[in-house]
């Protein structure tokens, strides 16, 4: 990685943020401008295609996502950082062969990331700051309309791979991005583009509900993850049998990137698994009440989608489970729950057994 800058100043600075974000445990920084005209075009293709389903923030935000100075009218440089979140101490995987268990997506066992991504990069952006007297900053995790996986590429931290993820050479995909949009004229990073997925197909064979149109394409309204987390209607029937026991997002065609084995451990507590969540069996968790589910999804990520969603999801996955009385008592229970969503899910899962 080369850093051009005629400005020696600009470029301690530059020095000082990755010291900083390194004891901030961030492993990675790279700085960008904000051209993302490239990315614009592919994003446009595929919201034309509509396979963003009923993700409507995604047209509404468009042009704020693909000119960073449509939200904030400064900016001129973004700081792009990760923070890896694999947890060697997971059973999620275990917990995927076992059809009776509640598959759970790793970056969601732990503590909300939002959270805590959010407030590293507060203090790194009160650290710059402090540091120059002036200046504008944004810090921005998953919270905006913003194309960060265009930002994360530019800025040198790895590539936008076949299954639609940043990976990195040294990290693979296992890690949250953030950044920090600035008006200072940093020295950029221009690191040269590889993509490394060679003649790989191994994600694209993987999906469960073959949810790539093809390399690099993918039809977010056939991905579990989209199913099972931002779609809040029903889920289509023909899809259902597919997801198997994925009940909040699919890892899929991340632990079969070979990539992946590159993956350091996190040194986030933050984010290894909480509340047993990599360890749950669908019956179990079917039967919480909405106290239960709100006091063991604190702090997490799931909580977003409700205990309604929850419900639902656990419904399919229960009628993908093996028959047994169980199963079918507990689908019984949930029949006249207030909610005509769950109880049209729990009356299609009992016709699965
Ligand atoms: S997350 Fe799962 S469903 Fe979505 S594209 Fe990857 S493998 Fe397919
Ligand atoms: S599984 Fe293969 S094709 Fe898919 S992202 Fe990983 S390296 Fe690329």
């Amino acid at each position: 990685m080369n850093n051009h800058s005629p400005n020696p100043s600009l470029e301690g600075l530059v020095e000082n943020i990755r010291e900083w974000a390194k004891e901030l445990g961030f492993s990675q920084v790279g700085i960008t401008n904000i051209d993302l005209n490239e990315h614009e075009q592919y994003l446009k293709k595929w919201l034309k295609q509509g396979y963003h389903g009923n993700m409507q923030y995604m047209n509404r935000a468009f042009p704020n996502r693909t000119k960073p100075k449509d939200l904030i009218p400064e900016t001129c440089r973004i700081i792009s950082v990760r923070m890896d979140y694999s947890t060697s101490e997971a059973n999620s995987v275990e917990a995927l062969s076992n059809p009776k268990k509640v598959f759970i997506s790793r970056y969601a066992l732990g503590r909300d990331y939002h959270k805590t991504v959010r407030k590293r990069l507060s203090v790194l952006a009160k650290l710059i700051s402090e540091r120059v007297k002036r200046g504008n900053y944004r810090a921005f995790v998953d919270s905006a309309p913003i194309l960060e996986r265009a930002i994360a590429e530019k800025a040198g931290l790895g590539w936008i791979a076949k299954n639609s993820m940043l990976i990195n050479e040294q990290a693979g995909s296992w890690f949250f991005l953030g950044e920090i949009y600035t008006d200072l004229p940093l020295p950029e990073d221009r690191p040269k583009l590889n993509k490394h997925c060679g003649t790989c197909t191994a994600c694209l064979e993987k999906c469960p509900t073959n949810a790539f149109v093809k390399p690099f394409v993918l039809d977010a309204r056939k991905c579990i993850s989209y199913l099972t987390i931002e779609n809040k209607g029903p889920i289509e029937k023909s899809l259902r049998p597919l997801i198997g026991n994925r009940i909040f997002g699919c890892d899929d065609c991340q632990l079969v990137c070979p990539w992946n084995k590159f993956a350091p451990p996190t040194r986030e507590d933050d984010f290894k698994p909480r509340h047993n969540l990599d360890d749950l069996n669908l019956v179990e968790a079917f039967l919480w009440d909405e106290e239960t589910f709100l006091r063991k999804t604190s702090g997490s990520a799931i909580r977003r989608i409700g205990y309604v969603l929850w419900l639902r999801n656990l419904a399919v996955g229960l009628g993908n489970a093996p028959t047994c009385e169980e199963i079918v008592n507990a689908l019984r229970f949930r029949l006249n729950f207030p909610s005509e969503l769950v109880r049209e899910h729990v009356e299609w899962a009992l016709t699965q057994h």
